[in-house]
């Protein structure tokens, strides 16, 4: 059998599809650029040869729901050439916000539903997203378990003095307001793939984790637990992203709506959707930055200046929560791909024992690589994310557990 994972993002939807056995990927595909005309879904297969087929196509996609109905269309024409056998044994969602109300993958049914749909206001630009994909797969196949697992989750070990923020305590009490953190799955299979390398337990390592792709983040990681977190109650605090801002004095919102008569609900949707990179130099995606930096476009040098300084800093302020740091690891779309990027937030950090070799770093390519210098007292390492498969690991987990608690074992 199968299971199917789901990451359906803000602008775009990945899915894979394990066999349940040995979780190998049989087929994956990654639609981009929703909202656009010239939406992009590439669609690879294995083949029974061993060989992934791959096929591309592009078309106006207004929204999530034709983005889903383009890619099972494609996924339809051109699917797995596997033995496993083609039944479903269950989809993961990756769902970004759970609040304090999940902090284990659940089975969906309508009441998970209804919370998630309640976290919305948390996570604007993602809980409706993923809700979509939930819902067009649990009405196409009634009869298969959907599973949430959150991203959220791998956050909840952070201690009182990082999740908590100087507010009235009432607002946490009766709102539940504090920081949460996300890319949950993405920082604990990094951590997890970094302790393989090093050949040593997380349970003795420090680590810097940086997931730097349209969203953005880093986690400081003691013991194989997060303790801190760079985002909060939403994905907005922290680095700068593709289209949020990231860190920000809390006041700003509140001038430019006396200053501009804007009410807060539309300057919440500039922080979200208009800010960041895209702010800064009108663009959002980081190799088109990357680009037009080097043709000498000004706003572009500086979206990448303060892109990386911003990185430098909540490396700085992690290692001095974590007191001794293991490795730094940069992984995301940015992360694995930016040399410059993975180049410009270490520079200058050779007091902190954290020293890039040029050569490692510009020939990194797949797989876990070491791009730190002999001489550099922590590693750092280009770690290629894994979400989609530590999902369909949860996913397996959380119906062989309901499963058994019913009393049918499959
Ligand atoms: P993600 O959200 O993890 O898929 O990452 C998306 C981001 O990764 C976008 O800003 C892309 O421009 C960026 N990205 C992907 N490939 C590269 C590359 N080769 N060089 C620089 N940035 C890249």
């Amino acid at each position: 059998m199968r299971v199917i994972v789901v990451n359906s993002g803000s602008s775009s939807i990945k899915y894979q599809v394990f066999a349940l056995d040995d979780c190998t990927s049989l087929v994956e595909g990654l639609l981009e650029r929703i909202g656009t005309r010239d939406a992009r879904l590439k669609h690879r297969r294995l083949t029974e040869a061993g060989d992934w087929e791959e096929f591309v196509e592009t078309r106006p996609v207004a929204d999530h729901r034709e983005g889903f109905q383009f890619l099972l269309e494609v996924a339809a024409r051109h699917p797995a050439a596997h033995a496993t056998p083609a039944g479903v044994f269950g989809f993961g969602h990756r769902v970004v916000h759970g609040g304090e109300a999940f902090r284990d993958p659940v089975i969906i049914d309508d009441e998970v539903i209804r919370r998630i749909k309640d976290l919305i206001p948390l996570a604007p630009l993602h809980n409706p997203s993923n809700i979509v994909g939930i819902e067009v797969l649990r009405a196409l196949h009634p009869d298969v378990p959907n599973v949430a697992v959150f991203d959220t989750a791998f956050h909840q070990s952070m201690p009182p003095k990082a999740f908590h923020y100087a507010l009235p305590r009432e607002l946490y009490h009766q709102h539940h307001v504090r920081r949460y953190g996300f890319h949950g799955s993405s920082h604990q299979v990094v951590a997890r793939a970094a302790s393989i390398h090093l050949g040593l337990p997380t349970s003795r390592l420090n680590l810097i984790t940086l997931h730097l792709g349209n969203g953005a983040s880093a986690t400081a990681v003691q013991g194989g637990r997060s303790i801190d977190t760079s985002m909060g109650l939403t994905p907005l605090e922290g680095l700068i992203m593709g289209t949020r801002c990231g860190d920000l004095d809390p006041a700003v919102p509140f001038y430019v709506s006396r200053k501009t008569g804007r009410p807060l609900e539309e300057i919440e949707s500039i922080l979200n959707k208009e800010s960041g990179l895209k702010g800064i130099c009108g663009l959002n995606d980081m190799r088109e930055i990357q680009r037009r930096a080097d043709e000498g476009d000004a706003e572009a040098q500086l979206a990448i200046e303060m892109f990386c300084y911003r990185i430098k800093k909540y490396i700085g302020a992690y290692y001095a929560a974590l007191g001794r740091v293991d490795a730094i690891i940069f992984t995301g779309g940015i992360g694995e791909n930016s040399a410059r990027v993975r180049k410009e937030s270490c520079a200058g950090l050779n007091g902190l024992g954290i020293i890039l070799d040029d050569a490692r770093n510009e020939q990194a390519s797949s797989g876990v690589v070491e791009i730190s210098s002999e001489d550099s007292k922590v590693k750092i390492l280009v770690i290629p994310t894994d979400e989609e498969r530590e999902i369909a690991r949860q996913t397996i987990e959380t119906i062989r557990r309901a499963t058994h608690k019913k009393g049918h074992l499959p």
